[in-house]
């Protein structure tokens, strides 16, 4: 049972921390595990892994099983099976089907350089597609993407830390891919696949991705799918400004050391992790965490310094 006083038990809480193999965890991507894995363990929940391998030009050989190794090193143990959704080809193309069936998709052949000139030569806006093959469609089917067609609706939700969000979806979305013209299924289609195969009532994750939140709520309610909670959490930019990515070269999380980059997420977090836990064991540092977790307590962004990122990883010095 759960002492903090701060949250009320919810049974039926499932939530997940969902990778892509891309490369090895680093402290931007820790923080959304530790955040999704406090707030399902806070509400006794359950708390699932799902391994977003289905974009092989972007994975890196080797980096899911480091992943799990170090969620694993990290204490962050999860419930039931690692989905793989390199295994759910079958599910993504009924999804489809469903869709074609009731006629919102369309056979796209644009490439972005095309897109790119349409937008440019008639004034309209960069983000959106201008819908040439929602006119027209392409008569080769060879190298054709699948998009969904958009209609007049807006989409509103309250994420559980960014607050209400609405947006228009002709107008701030358009049109978008659900399976690339290299046949590959897009992360929209999956995620909102298998968040429902799973049963996820809570999606806590960083908040880059709270523009495709509209995405997948649109997607559930045409697939009618029942949509989960959201909670965007902070993403950590370094001192210039950018998110911790492996673009960014963010460093790899040691696996020797995991506790100064807990500890350093948790007050990332908001939360106030005495200095003592530093020399506590990974099972008196989750009880703590579990125990005192404090949702309303979440900044909205965190600025970590180059300094803070290199004491995260040379451990020896906090130890
Ligand atoms: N696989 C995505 C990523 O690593 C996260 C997807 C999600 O949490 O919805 O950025």
């Amino acid at each position: 049972m759960s002492e903090n006083p701060h949250l009320t038990s919810q049974p039926r809480y499932r939530g997940r921390f969902a990778p892509s193999p891309t490369g090895p965890l680093h402290l931007g991507s820790l923080l959304a595990a530790v955040g999704s894995f406090l707030e399902a363990r806070a509400r006794q929940g359950q708390w699932l892994v799902r391994m977003e391998d289905i974009d092989p030009p972007r994975e890196v050989a080797g980096a899911s099983d480091l992943i799990l190794r170090t969620l694993e090193t990290y204490g962050l143990c999860w419930d039931e099976s690692v989905l793989y959704q390199s295994t759910r080809e079958e599910a993504y193309r009924d999804a489809l089907d469903r869709l074609t069936q009731a006629e919102l998709l369309y056979a796209c052949q644009c490439s972005r350089k095309t897109i790119a000139t349409t937008i440019t030569e008639q004034g309209l806006p960069r983000h959106l597609y201008p819908g040439t093959c929602r006119q027209r469609p392409p008569r080769d089917r060879a190298g054709e993407a699948l998009r969904i067609l958009t209609d007049e609706r807006s989409i509103h939700f309250t994420d559980g830390l960014q607050g209400r969000h609405s947006t228009h979806l002709p107008t701030e979305v358009g049109d978008f891919v659900l399976r690339r013209a290299d046949g590959l299924y897009a992360y929209q289609l999956a995620v909102v696949v298998d968040d429902a195969e799973q049963g996820i009532s809570h999606v806590v994750r960083g908040s880059d991705l709270l523009d495709s939140t509209p995405r997948q709520l649109y997607l559930q309610q045409q697939l009618g799918l029942a949509s989960p909670d959201y909670l965007h959490l902070p993403v950590i930019v370094n001192t210039a400004g950018e998110k911790l990515s492996k673009q960014t070269a963010a460093p790899p999380l040691s696996l020797e050391h995991p506790i100064p980059a807990l500890w350093n997420c948790l007050q990332a977090l908001g939360q106030q992790p005495p200095r003592e836990l530093l020399e506590s064991d990974l099972d008196s540092f989750w009880a703590w965490s579990i125990r005192n977790w404090n949702p309303c307590t979440l900044p909205q962004q965190v600025k970590i310094s180059q300094s803070a990122l290199s004491t995260t990883q040379k451990s020896s010095t906090l130890r």
